[in-house]
């Protein structure tokens, strides 16, 4: 497996948001807008009981690379 070209899923069951790693630049604005949900250091890094579809949607549009996306 390619570790710098994953794609990755995370769903709480209503919506589910797609990590692409070879997209993301590390400027950790998910983290910073959502640290409850986006943990880089844990596993899984994305943790999306921790808060409302909502509050993750809006964060996942914030992502300046693409990286983060939802899956329609
Ligand atoms: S906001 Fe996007 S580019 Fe920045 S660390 Fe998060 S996933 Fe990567």
């Amino acid at each position: 497996m390619d570790l710098a070209n994953l794609k990755k899923e995370y769903t709480n069951g209503e919506v589910t948001v797609v990590w692409q790693s070879s997209k993301c630049s590390h400027s950790a604005n998910c983290v910073k807008n959502l640290s409850k949900v986006f943990k880089p250091k844990e596993q899984p890094w994305v943790q999306m009981e921790n808060a409302s579809s909502k509050e993750i949607m809006e964060t996942v549009s914030k992502c300046p690379s693409g990286a983060l996306s939802i899956k329609s």
